[in-house]
C-alpha cells in the first residue's frame, strides 16, 4: 500500500445510513479514485459530538459506524486498497488538533456559513467550542494521513479552504511537513433533499438511503415536493428546479424518457403521479445492484468489524509518524529532552554523590 501514490482523506460523521446525497457529493468520487490515489476513510465519530455530546448519541456510534462502512462496502470502496478507520482511536488526532488550534483565528472561523448550518440544524441556541473548531479537527483529518486531495459535497468546500490556510501557515512557521491539499466537489455538488428545501441530510429527514429497500423509496419519492402551483394534472408546471425532475436528470438514464415526461409536464398534459412512479423505478434501478451487495457483505459477520479495525491499525501508523515528523519541525519534542536531559544528568550526580557518601 506505501507506494509513491497521491492520497485522498475524505469520510463522514458515524451518524446513520448514508444517503444518495453522498453518493454523488462524494462516494462516487471515491470509488472511481481509489486505484489512483491512496485513500483513508474516516469515520469521523468525534465530528459527531460537536453537536451531540451526549453519551446516548455516543453509545449509537459504534452502530452506526459498521451501517456506513457497509454502505462504502455496497457502492464499491475495497479495504483492500483503502483504509476505512476510526477517528476517536487513533491518538494523534487530538494532539494534532490541538496545534492546528493555534494557526486560526475565532473570527476566521465565525465566517464559515457551515458551522451556523449545523447549530441551527441541531437546535442549538449557542455555538459550542468545538463545533466552531469543527474545521480545524476537519483539517488534523485531513493532514494527519498528509492528504493531497479531499473528495467532499460542497457545504465541505470552504472547509477544505481552510485547510489549506492552516497547511500553508503550518509548512510557513516550521518548516514543509504537510501538503497543500485540493478540493474535488462531486458533479452535484449539493443533492437536494426529498423535502426540495434544503440539502439532503441523514438529520432533516430529506433523504433517499442507500439502503432504502424499493417500497421504502417508492413512498418517498411519491411523497416528494414538485411545483407547489401544480394543483392539477392538466396544469402546466415547471421543471426547473423541481426536485423530481432534479433525480430524474441525475439517476434516469433514459435521456429520452426524461425529455418526453419534461415536455408533458410543461404542457400540462403528464399527471405527477406518472412522473414519481417513472423516477421510483429509475431510483430502484440504480440501488438494485447496491442493495445486493450490500446484503452480501452484511451476512459476513464481524467482516466491516475487521475492517475497521485493521484500517485503523493501519492509520495509527501513519499518525504516528505524521506527528513525529510535526514535533521534530516544531522543536516541542526539543524542550521535553532538553528538560529531561537535565533532569537525568542531576539526578546521575546526585546518585554518584550519595553512592560516594554511604
Ligand atoms: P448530518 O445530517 O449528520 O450532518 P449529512 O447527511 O449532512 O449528515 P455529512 O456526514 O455531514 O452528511 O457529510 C458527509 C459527506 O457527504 C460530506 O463530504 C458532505 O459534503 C457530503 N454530502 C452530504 N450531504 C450531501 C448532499 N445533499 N449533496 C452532496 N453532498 C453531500
Ligand atoms: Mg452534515
Amino acid at each position: 500500500m506505501s507506494d509513491n501514490k497521491k492520497r485522498i482523506l475524505t469520510g463522514d460523521r458515524p451518524t446513520g445510513k448514508l444517503h444518495l446525497g453522498h453518493y454523488v457529493g462524494s462516494l462516487k468520487n471515491r470509488v472511481r479514485l481509489q486505484d489512483k490515489y491512496e485513500c483513508f476513510f474516516i469515520i469521523a465519530d468525534l465530528h459527531t459530538l460537536t453537536t451531540r455530546p451526549e453519551k446516548s448519541a455516543i453509545e449509537a456510534i459504534t452502530e452506526n459506524a459498521r451501517e456506513m462502512v457497509l454502505d462504502y462496502l455496497a457502492v464499491g470502496i475495497d479495504p483492500e486498497r483503502s483504509t476505512i478507520y476510526l477517528q476517536s482511536a487513533v491518538p494523534e488526532i487530538y494532539e494534532l488538533n490541538l496545534l492546528f488550534e493555534m494557526l486560526v483565528s475565532v473570527p476566521r472561523l465565525q465566517r464559515l456559513p457551515s458551522l451556523k448550518d449545523m447549530a441551527r440544524n441541531a437546535d442549538l441556541t449557542e455555538m459550542p467550542f468545538g463545533l466552531l473548531g469543527y474545521p480545524v479537527l476537519q483539517t488534523g483529518d485531513i493532514l494527519l494521513p498528509r492528504a493531497h486531495l479531499v473528495p467532499v459535497g460542497k457545504d465541505n468546500e470552504a472547509h477544505v479552504e481552510l485547510t489549506r490556510e492552516i497547511a500553508r501557515r503550518f509548512n510557513y512557521l516550521y518548516g514543509e511537513v504537510f501538503p497543500v491539499p485540493d478540493v474535488l466537489v462531486g458533479d452535484v455538488p449539493t443533492l437536494v433533499g426529498t423535502d426540495g428545501a434544503a440539502k439532503m441530510s441523514k438529520s432533516l429527514n430529506n433523504a433517499i438511503m442507500l439502503s432504502d429497500d424499493p417500497s421504502t423509496v417508492a413512498k418517498k419519492v411519491r411523497g416528494m415536493y414538485t411545483d407547489p402551483n401544480r394543483v392539477r394534472a392538466d396544469v402546466p408546471g415547471t421543471v426547473e428546479g423541481n426536485p423530481v425532475f432534479v433525480y430524474h436528470d441525475i439517476f434516469n438514464p433514459n435521456t429520452a424518457e426524461v425529455d418526453d415526461l419534461k415536455a408533458r409536464y410543461r404542457a400540462g398534459t403528464v399527471g405527477d403521479v406518472e412522473v414519481k412512479d417513472r423516477l421510483a423505478e429509475a431510483l430502484n434501478v440504480f440501488l438494485d445492484p447496491i442493495r445486493e451487495e450490500r446484503r452480501g457483505y452484511a451476512e459476513q459477520t464481524g467482516l466491516v468489524d475487521e475492517v475497521i479495525y485493521n484500517g485503523t491499525l493501519r492509520m495509527r501508523e501513519e499518525a504516528r509518524a505524521t506527528l513525529s515528523e510535526v514535533r521534530k519541525a516544531m522543536g516541542l519534542g526539543g524542550v521535553w529532552n532538553g528538560i529531561r536531559r537535565k533532569a537525568e544528568k542531576v539526578a546521575r550526580k546526585r546518585d554518584r554523590s550519595t553512592d560516594g557518601a554511604g
